[in-house]
């Protein structure tokens, strides 16, 4: 087995039951209000950019694959490009992702003196 055989066998521990379990708990709270009060600010938790709350879609930020719950802790509003980007990029990847847009506003916010 390589290495990278080897970590996907580690981080997938859940049971499929778990994750179904998971998947209709964020059904139920997709409905709650609560919910729709985080859509309805407009905000990708990611980026930080507004969108359109209808374009807004339910992320898991610790997904359920690895153990994350469908609790308030643990979902935020992603838009479609921060989602898919989730999904396709190993989790350093994504860290790395989320270190460059948080330097990008921290660089809005201290412009460099010419
Ligand atoms: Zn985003």
């Amino acid at each position: 087995m390589s290495k990278f055989e080897n970590d996907i066998f580690f981080l997938v521990t859940v049971r499929p039951e778990e994750v179904r379990r998971e998947k209709e708990k964020a059904a139920a709270l997709r409905k709650t209000q609560w919910w729709q009060r985080q859509v309805g600010r407009g905000v990708c938790h990611y980026c930080g950019l507004p969108v359109n709350p209808k374009e807004l879609t339910m992320d898991h930020v610790v997904p359920i694959i690895r153990g994350g719950r469908s609790t308030r802790g643990n979902v935020v509003p992603a838009c479609k490009s921060c989602n898919n980007r989730k999904k396709y990029l190993l989790p350093l990847e994504w860290e790395d992702y989320l270190k460059g847009i948080s330097t990008q506003k921290e660089s809005m916010r201290q412009p460099t003196p010419q």
